[in-house]
């Protein structure tokens, strides 16, 4: 029988260690397709083009935009990032588990475009140490970190429209804690609309034997 994949959001202040649970739930686990993202933003040190971003030029993102090649886009601290449309739908209808790790409006829009969308907050267990953790990256310029602080305001607000809030306190747990929330949402009724059928069509035959 076939199963679709499950589109899944992971979201998170900058700093909240996302990219680190990420990274970890791919090690880990194979059913999982993490789509790369178009970005307009500088590469960071040790970055490469087509492995954590694709990175574009302002012009050659918009064009994207006007191609319609984008599932979806958000602009981040005066950058453009996008999902690529093509990759998440290949691998969603080959049934893989789709990850997207994007911010909050980018995450809303989709949740609106595709209402089965899982979507995941992970938080650091305080402010404190989402300030400690940016600072201790030390790619950060101290204006970047205080807009990413402010930033990070403002997505509070908006995190109560999350599925899913995932503290990432142990990393390990938190992991876990994902890989169990993705896999829970394939036992939803909603997502076995085809087993639903074929089990009331065997019994109304059997019915009649
Ligand atoms: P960073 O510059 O730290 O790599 O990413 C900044 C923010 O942009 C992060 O919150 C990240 O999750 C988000 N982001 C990365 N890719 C995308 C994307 O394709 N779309 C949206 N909406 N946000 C993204």
């Amino acid at each position: 029988m076939s199963r679709k994949g499950c589109l899944v959001i992971i979201s998170g202040f900058s700093g909240a260690g996302k990219g680190t649970v990420v990274k970890a739930l791919m090690e880990r686990f194979d059913c999982y397709a993490l789509s790369i993202s178009a970005t307009t933003r500088q590469p960071r040190p040790g970055e490469e083009n087509g492995r954590e971003y694709f990175f574009k030029t302002k012009e050659e993102f918009e064009e994207l935009i006007r191609q319609d090649a984008l599932y979806e886009y958000a602009q981040y601290v005066s950058n453009y990032y996008g999902t690529p449309k093509a990759y998440v739908e290949e691998q969603l209808e080959a049934g893989k588990d789709v990850i997207l790790e994007i911010e909050v409006q980018g995450a809303l829009k989709v949740k609106e475009k595709n209402p089965d969308a899982l979507l995941l907050f992970v938080t650091p267990p305080s402010a404190q140490e989402l300030k400690k953790r940016l600072e201790g990256r030390g790619t950060e310029t101290p204006e970047v970190i205080e807009e990413r602080m402010a930033r990070a305001a403002q997505e509070a607000l908006l995190m109560n429209k999350y599925d899913y809030l995932v503290v990432n306190d142990q990393l390990d747990d938190c992991v876990e804690t994902v890989h169990q929330l993705i896999q829970r949402e394939h036992l939803r009724m909603t997502a076995n609309q085809e087993m639903v059928a074929k089990i009331k069509k065997e019994l109304s035959e059997m019915k009649g034997e």
